[in-house]
């Protein structure tokens, strides 16, 4: 039986991750330590004899007894008003977390796969977004905490690669959203989805005119597996290309929700990127892969996820 670690395995990704690789017949090892990961997002797993958890930090050191084959890095705040909260352990995680891991990944001979980001490519001025486009991130910007620390991710990984002959993996993960996410992270799905519930207006930032692309959470897993299992060692982007204003996607989700709420504006958050659209020829011609579901589809099920939660856990996740 192959054995797998699975960092941020209580987060929205990390935990639909353990999800997949248990249903495949995994070890799985999961670790978390809960600064933004939610224990309910695997609580059924604790049960299973295949799955074990590990509270813990991966910026301070890791070891795990025993044989290793996967290790998933997917431990990271992720969304902007949290880089904001807690700055410094964005960066630690996206550094010396990496860092500790990719050692661990050399002594246990491990191939090892790290959660990157359309981050790297800042507020891009090659549209879409293709992996050979460097990027244009602000250092110190707000946002560079993050986009900072993975793009060291990124180097240290290639580095562990050439200079160690490590088995490594960097997928660049687009905007992706689904069950699980935090209602009170922020990031734009919950939001808009947590005020529709709430009967509240939606909050669209500056005037929506920027751009996203949405995946669906079954098709960046099935993403991420698949470059698991491939021999590629560059950066693959992940992602839906369909892109859409937040204006146009905010209306979306109020035809959606059948609700009557209106939209007001706020202002737009410093360096937020004004559009985003992966290229994903690269991943479809080494993995054969591309997205299935469409957003109306995706959105839906996520709705039906955000309704299924008690009033009070609605209420308790208002920012
Ligand atoms: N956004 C918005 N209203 C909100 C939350 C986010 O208009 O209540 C916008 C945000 O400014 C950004 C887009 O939606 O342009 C996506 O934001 P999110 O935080 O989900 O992801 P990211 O900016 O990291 O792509």
């Amino acid at each position: 039986m192959k054995r797998v670690l699975i960092t941020g395995a209580a987060g929205f990704l990390g935990s639909h991750l353990c999800d997949y690789f248990i249903k495949l017949g995994f070890q799985v090892i999961g670790m978390d330590n809960l600064i933004t990961g939610n224990l309910k997002n695997i609580e059924h797993l604790f049960p299973l004899e295949h799955f074990e958890f590990h509270h813990h930090d991966v910026s301070t050191f890791v070891h795990i007894a025993g044989d290793l084959d996967y290790i998933l890095h997917f431990a990271s705040p992720a969304s902007p008003i949290d880089y904001l909260k807690i700055p410094i352990e964005t960066l630690k995680v996206g550094s010396l977390g990496t860092l500790n891991l990719l050692g661990l990944a050399k002594e246990k001979n491990a191939r090892i796969l790290v959660a990157s980001t359309s981050e790297v490519y800042g507020d891009p001025l090659v549209h879409p977004q293709n992996e050979e486009y460097y990027g244009n991130v602000s250092p110190i910007g707000p946002r560079g905490v993050y986009d900072e620390a993975k793009r060291f991710m990124e180097s240290i990984t290639m580095a562990y690669h050439t200079h160690h002959g490590l088995d490594t993996r960097i997928v660049r993960i687009f905007n992706t959203y689904g069950s699980r996410m935090r209602l009170n992270d922020g990031r734009v799905v919950p939001a808009f989805m947590g005020q529709a519930l709430r009967g509240e207006d939606l909050t669209v930032f500056g005037d929506g005119s920027q751009t996203r692309s949405f995946t669906y959470i079954d098709d960046q897993i099935e993403g991420i597996y698949r470059l698991l299992m491939s021999n590629y060692h560059l950066p693959v982007n992940i992602g839906n290309p369909d892109e859409t204003t937040i204006l146009e996607f905010a209306e979306e989700i109020i035809k959606l929700t059948g609700t009557d709420q209106k939209i007001t504006f706020k202002p737009l958050p410093k360096d937020d990127p004004l559009q985003r659209q992966p290229d994903i020829s690269r991943a479809k011609e080494i993995l054969g892969w591309e997205p299935k579901v469409h957003r109306s589809e995706g959105l839906k099920k996520v709705y039906e996820y955000f309704q299924s939660l008690s009033s009070e856990e609605l209420s308790k996740n208002h920012r």
